[in-house]
């Protein structure tokens, strides 16, 4: 049997996957040859469905928090759970009949571009082969769960459930639950643990600038209203955004305003936390905005409960039934519950992709994870990343930097019929060093630790300015940021036939 092949092969099926899918489909893109989605799992929802932690919801409102072309008139409340979020999702595979499209069971293992064919060779995890003329990768930053490197963590003997991996069975009532981190899921999680377990240790690293969460439940004359006038909940959505947007200038710009920011947190701690000792410990010592600013109602005030601690010793190893700290204490502990985050170039190192000349990308970004514009790789020719490098945001949705990606990106497949293209050494470089100029004078490299920055301590995360920046240099390709992969082929070659000069 023949390899089948397909112009666009897709990776994963959450927001960048699935936007993708359906933006191709709604443009006429529809038939078997035009494009395939490869999804691990047996049902699209990429994050949304493999985080089902209690509490998980989305800290952006959902208003903005989905497709700017599907918009949703029925959620329940504006900060919708993950549930509801991925049901969503699902809905939008069956609204706009992408399915056919997607082929569930399919985990890509190896990607190498075929010089020769100017082809993707595509391999998945069963066997199974098949070829592409591009490559889209939607396979989100936040995917592989971080396993922290504690002496004894693989000797415990009781469960140990990650917050991205979390059973549906799980059950920890009535256990003594030791939670280490206290970042975005940890938040949402604790409020929850602490209503079943029997004792709740929370192991904080560093403590967390968090907000008020206003979260208004939709009732069912709201959604009616925005059901009948699709335009009403666009004229909200726009103001939520315009609302979320003004606060780039402190974040990107003017980092030391934040302390005004840092008055409501303050204040929002004081009014959480009765216990000034421990309100002391709960607070952060880096400016607010640092590390992504969380909102809950209900984190801070558990500290006051009697069955639950707050742990600010370090930890220094893991025994079978407890966790010792600093200080020499044994907190003894049935479960254990690591909210430690992800690795953000996890999602990449999990399958092999080899460009031109048989680099491979995990090496080319060990040294950082280097692109234009977040989305194309200089070596790597008809490869393009949706939610990549330096385009999350910590003040407004990823949604809107997906679709403005998503767009550019069906620029790139339209000028690839004319012959595949890759992105220049030089559009890289530029880009690599604009937002390394850019991000110097942010509040993520204001002193703080967080995953926004890599272990070269460079912002290769977010996008250190405006979603509306981000949508003008996305709008239009720079014909010039790219050259056709014969060009480049040939150029590579004559520089392996050159020797380098001798000094
Ligand atoms: P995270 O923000 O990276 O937090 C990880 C936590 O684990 C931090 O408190 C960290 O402490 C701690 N930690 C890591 N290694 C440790 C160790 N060896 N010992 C002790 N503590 C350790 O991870 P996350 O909470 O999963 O969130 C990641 C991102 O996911 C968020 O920033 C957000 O973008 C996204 N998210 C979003 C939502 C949402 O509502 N939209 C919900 C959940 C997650 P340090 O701070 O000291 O490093």
């Amino acid at each position: 049997m023949s390899t089948p092949h397909v112009r666009v092969a897709i990776v994963g099926s959450g927001f960048s996957g699935l936007g993708m899918a359906i933006r191709l489909s709604e443009r006429g893109d529809s038939a078997p040859q035009d494009y395939v989605v490869f999804e691990k799992a047996d049902e699209v929802g990429g994050t949304w469905r493999d985080n089902r932690y209690p509490g998980c919801a989305c800290d952006v409102p959902s208003r903005l928090y989905s497709f700017s072309f599907r918009q949703n008139p029925r959620w329940s409340r504006d900060f919708a759970t993950a549930g509801e979020i991925w049901q969503y999702l699902i809905d939008c595979a069956d609204h706009y009949r992408v399915r056919d499209h997607i082929e569930f069971g399919a985990d890509l293992t190896s990607a190498a571009y075929d010089e020769t064919t100017r082809r993707w060779s595509l391999r998945l995890a069963d066997g199974r082969e098949w070829t592409a003329d591009s490559l889209v990768m939607g396979v989100g930053a936040l995917h592989r769960p971080v396993v922290p490197d504690i002496e004894g963590i693989d000797t415990f003997a009781g469960p140990t459930l990650h917050t991205a991996i979390w059973p549906d069975d799980a059950d920890l009532a009535g256990k003594r639950v030791a939670v280490i981190g206290t970042g975005a899921s940890a938040v949402q999680l604790v409020p929850e643990l602490a209503q079943e377990a029997s004792h709740l240790s929370v192991f904080q690293r560093t403590p967390a600038w968090i907000l008020p969460k206003h979260d208004k439940v939709w009732g069912a004359r709201r959604q009616q209203t925005f059901a009948r006038f699709p335009a009403l909940q666009r004229l909200v959505r726009w103001r939520t955004y315009l609302q979320l947007e003004s606060r780039v200038l402190l974040f990107a710009r003017i980092p030391r305003g934040m302390v005004l920011v840092e008055g409501i947190a303050r204040r929002h701690l004081k009014a959480s936390v009765k216990n000034p000792e421990v309100r002391a410990r709960l607070t952060p010592t880096y400016t607010i905005g640092c590390k992504r600013i969380l909102l809950s109602n209900e984190y801070w005030p558990t500290f006051d409960r009697e069955d639950v601690d707050l742990v600010t010793d370090p930890i220094v190893r893991i025994e079978p039934d407890a966790v010792v700290t600093g200080d020499g204490t044994r907190h003894e502990v049935d479960a254990l519950v690591l909210g430690t985050g992800f690795s953000l170039s996890g999602s990449y190192d999990r399958m092999r992709i080899t460009g031109s000349g048989g680099r491979e990308l995990a090496e080319v970004w060990s040294g950082g994870m280097h692109t234009n514009l977040g989305i194309t790789v200089a070596g790597f020719p008809e490869l393009y990343v949706l939610l990549g490098p330096n385009t999350a945001l910590g003040h407004n949705s990823v949604v809107l930097m997906i679709e403005f990606a998503t767009d550019y990106v069906l620029q790139c497949l339209d000028r690839a019929r004319a012959g595949a293209r890759v992105t220049t050494a030089a559009a890289q470089d530029g880009f690599t060093s604009e937002m390394a100029s850019r991000s110097k004078h942010t509040v993520w490299t204001s002193g703080c630790q967080s995953w926004y920055l890599d272990r070269f301590g460079n912002n290769t995360s977010v996008w250190p300015g405006s979603t509306i920046s981000y949508w003008l240099r996305t709008r239009r390709v720079r014909a010039a940021d790219f050259e056709p992969v014969a060009a480049h082929l040939e150029s590579a070659a004559l520089e392996d036939r050159v020797p380098a000069p001798t000094s």
